[in-house]
């Protein structure tokens, strides 16, 4: 079966790299009717924070990538890790080593004045006689050999076991280092499939040597490139958004941010847009791009325009809700949020300007916008708006159509244009010159409001 995993460190907000990584390594596992795994690595206690753990489950659920089975701690698990020492020591696959640093310090030094890499000698590996109070355990590492594995993103990977040294494996104070807990992870968490950032590759080749040497069954991976900022360098806070948060507080929908990060680095033919469960039906590992990818707002923008459009207004309201409380507009008297977002989508980007260009829907405007005001309403509108307030004042009925017919006859009755009409309407019951479609706007205010909006303009 197939078992995937999301093992994120939690010392910062979950950014748009760890999102797409999770997004895939979560289709891998959709898309084999499989597990995923949701496991925090916290084992740097100096770093790993509960708010970083916090905002790592709220952008994954925001995302709805859901996780079958954890979240696990790694902190939690150190009873496995020691065990799994233990059994090495045992069976002699792992040693103490008692080095002192400055030992390890003098080496590391002459080793890089001869101009080679900096490695453990191996001193304490084949020496039972040396002893001490202080130690670290070591992985007896193959000496010869390489490991190979075959990389579903970037093809066959060799590393020749010459360049890996006899990695620590627990510290001094007993507790165990990084790779191993990988290691034990992945093995008793059963995971099929390793998806994970590039900066990983080198690590890979340490930890299947430990999984072979327990025996363990050894994964498949797939390391992901990295994300760019439109300008080609590592995607950094200087380019904007990096938190996925971020970009619920922006405006983005979460299906448009889905869409945007599995193409980003993936491609199936030329389609654009992915449902996630189209990409549950169309992702495949080995369609991952070897190359980095250039973050690209533009089109996420466009995406959040689709969605914003296309998904069923039920759904958008809900995200639409969020930034209403946000801005602190009470949407409780006023028209229904489904009704107000088809009108809107067009003519905003994200849901944050969705909200904010909403808000005469539901509270009164405490002013009219200057310049529209200085060019609609007066001085010249009066007229009109008296009219125009009294056909709609008496209607019997109040929607687009009846709506629509007053201000028609009143730009008959005066002998103007539409606009001259319409516009100033539009400043009086919107406070801007700039809403949707009139008719379909008045209607979801109610009658009395527009009828006294209109007064407010002409006192
Ligand atoms: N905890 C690692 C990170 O956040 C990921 C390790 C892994 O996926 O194996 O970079």
């Amino acid at each position: 079966t197939v078992v995937t995993r999301f093992a994120p460190s939690p010392t910062g907000y979950l950014h748009v790299g760890g999102a797409r990584t999770a997004l895939y390594s979560w289709l891998v596992a959709k898309a084999a009717g499989g597990e995923f795994v949701l496991r925090i690595e916290d084992t740097d206690r100096e770093r790993s924070t509960q708010p970083a753990i916090d905002a790592i489950l709220e952008g994954m659920n925001w995302l709805g990538l859901s996780w079958d089975q954890g979240p696990y701690y790694q902190t939690k698990r150190f009873d496995r890790y020691t065990h799994f020492i233990d059994t090495l020591l045992d069976e002699d696959k792992a040693y103490k080593c008692y080095c002192s640093t400055e030992r390890l310090e003098k080496m590391r030094e002459e080793q890089m004045e001869r101009g080679e890499k900096p490695r453990y000698d191996g001193h304490c590996r084949d020496n039972p006689n040396v002893g001490g109070e202080r130690y670290v355990v070591r992985f007896r590492n193959p000496q010869s050999g390489s490991v190979k594995f075959n990389d579903h993103i970037r093809g066959p990977i060799e590393f020749a076991n010459t360049e890996l040294d006899d990695l620590i494996i627990c510290r001094s104070d007993g507790t165990p280092t990084y790779n191993f807990c990988v290691v034990i992870d992945d093995w008793e968490m059963g995971i099929s499939h390793v998806v994970r950032g590039e900066d990983h590759i080198n690590n890979t080749p340490r930890q299947i040597n430990i999984l072979q040497a327990l025996g363990a069954p050894v994964p498949e991976y797939a390391h992901v490139s990295m994300i760019l900022g439109d300008d080609g360098k590592k995607l950094s806070k200087r380019h904007g958004a990096v938190s996925v948060m971020q970009y619920r507080d922006d405006g983005y929908l979460p299906q448009a941010v889905l869409n945007y990060l599995v193409r980003l680095g993936w491609s199936h033919g030329d389609q654009e847009i992915f449902s996630v469960d189209e990409m549950v039906q169309h992702f495949r590992l080995d369609d991952v791009n070897k190359a980095a990818s250039a973050f690209n707002t533009e089109k996420l923008n466009w995406l959040n325009q689709h969605y914003m459009k296309e998904l069923p207004a039920t759904e958008v309201a809900e995200h639409l809700q969020w930034h209403f409380s946000d801005q602190a507009i009470d949407v409780s008297n006023g028209p229904e949020l489904e009704k107000i977002i088809p009108l809107l989508a067009d003519r905003v980007k994200t849901l944050k300007e969705m909200a904010s260009s909403a808000r005469y829907f539901f509270e009164e405007f405490e002013s009219f916008d200057e310049t529209a005001a200085k060019k609609h309403l007066r001085p010249v509108a009066r007229q009109a708006l008296e009219t125009v307030q009294s056909r709609l004042a008496s209607l019997d009925e109040w929607n687009a159509a009846t709506i629509q017919a007053a201000i028609q006859g009143t730009a008959d009755e005066l002998g103007v244009g539409m606009g001259k009409v319409g516009m100033p309407l539009r400043v009086a019951a919107t406070g801007s010159g700039n809403s949707p479609s009139l008719d379909v706007t008045l209607e979801l205010l109610a009658q009395k409001q527009v009828v006294g909006r209109i007064s407010r303009a002409i006192s």
